[in-house]
């Protein structure tokens, strides 16, 4: 599933290429993915709409155009292709979008979980699912107070508690276990016990890992070849997840299930009753 980073780098290759230009047709395969929109009034709104921005909040992305605001959720398997028309569509391309340069883009979903809201310009933030994202990591206001007050009584693993994406938004499965790594947190410390320290170096680690994550996907915008889709994903320098053995003290690497979620951490440098406070 494509957390913020990898969301983060669709945005910036789709930047490249769809700003400023204008949607002619709409083609709609697989009515679903439209959240909050009736497929012939989705169709009739977005007709001759220019994109004039297109940007981020989590793992959302945002499509701006002259009278809307278009949201994108890829899910688990959301891509976007920029494809010749005359280029056969396949059964996975569930949404069509032919541009005034005579490209189309093209939404592809195998597991069709992804999910598109269309709303009037100016309105997405104060509705549901924008309303209810939490801050994004770089905001001046995420403080260690800050998160003490969400986390407070609430008796779930920490693991748990940083995928809850109305406290911090953009962090999924992989990344939350790369940060407790970073912060020698144990996923199953439970979010309320977390001292002010700790809530710091979640908060500074999530910084850095995330940021580093975006670094690395600059290089696959470089290289990005947009008929063979976007999707965030690249080569990820993990330290945890996945991994066999701890790369700073090399001890055995456990894998728990955490909320119906795969776990990864180093028992040595991620101690459960240990004061981990730096
Ligand atoms: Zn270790």
């Amino acid at each position: 599933m494509p957390e913020l980073p990898e969301v983060e780098t669709v945005r910036r290759t789709l930047e490249r290429y769809l700003i400023g230009r204008r949607i002619k047709s709409i083609f709609i395969y697989y009515s679903k993915i439209l959240a909050n929109q009736t497929k012939e009034n989705f169709i009739k709104s977005l007709q001759d709409e220019k994109i004039e921005a297109i940007t981020r909040r989590g793992k959302w992305l945002i499509f701006h155009l002259e009278h809307y605001e278009l949201l994108s959720h890829l899910r688990m398997e959301g891509k976007y292709f920029l494809k010749d028309p005359e280029e056969e569509l396949n059964k996975h391309e569930h949404v069509v979008f032919l541009l005034d340069n005579g490209k189309e883009l093209r939404y592809q979903d195998t597991r069709k979980f992804g999910r598109l809201y269309l709303f009037p310009k100016g309105t997405c933030f104060d509705e549901k699912p924008l309303k209810d994202v939490g801050y994004e990591p770089w905001d001046k206001c995420l403080k260690e107070a800050y998160l003490k007050e969400k986390w407070k009584g609430k008796k779930i693993p920490i693991k748990t508690a940083l995928l809850d994406q109305s406290v911090i938004a953009g962090i999924g499965n992989i990344y939350a276990d790369e940060i407790l790594f970073v912060s020698h947190i144990h996923p199953l410390k439970l979010s309320s016990q977390l001292t002010k320290d700790q809530c710091r170096s979640i908060i500074e680690s999530t910084r850095m890992i995330l940021g580093e994550a975006i670094s690395m996907g600059g290089t696959t915008i470089r290289s990005y070849e947009p008929e063979k889709g976007v999707h965030g994903r690249f080569q990820q320098q993990l330290l945890v997840h996945n991994q066999s053995k701890c790369k700073v003290c090399g001890t055995t690497i456990e894998r728990i299930v955490v909320g119906g979620r795969s776990t990864y951490f180093c028992p040595n440098c991620q101690r459960k009753g240990k004061k981990e406070s730096k």
